[in-house]
């Protein structure tokens, strides 16, 4: 295994779950796990029985995630439909435009 074939992983430390553990994350069935672990991505060190870290797991669930047509549709739609941005203006609006806190508060505010 080179390093590359890890490229998917941005684990800073090392908490690999083993097949119940993944299973058991996945919610999903170990036996099916076992089964199919030629064909998903794990980590193997010899003999010892596959582990998972949990970008493993995301990428077993990028692919295996179900798509429907529509719901790609709303996905791929422009910014302005899929995500209206109206919110964002009003809260910078709010920020700006609000009072100065007192005490305690306002310490915190002026730190941030
Ligand atoms: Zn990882």
């Amino acid at each position: 295994m080179t390093a590359w074939t890890r490229r998917h992983c941005v684990c800073t430390e090392v908490r690999n779950l083993d097949y119940e553990e993944a299973a058991a994350a996945l919610k999903i069935k170990v036996d099916w796990l076992r089964d199919n672990i030629g064909k998903l991505p794990h980590i193997k060190f010899g003999q010892q029985p596959a582990v998972f870290c949990h970008c493993d797991l995301r990428l077993i669930l990028a692919m295996h995630t179900a798509m429907p047509a529509q719901a790609l549709e709303v996905l791929n739609a422009p910014a302005e439909e899929a995500a209206p941005t109206p919110a964002e203006t009003s809260t910078v609006r709010s920020l700006a435009t609000s009072r100065p806190a007192k005490g305690r508060a306002r310490r915190a505010v002026a730190q941030t």
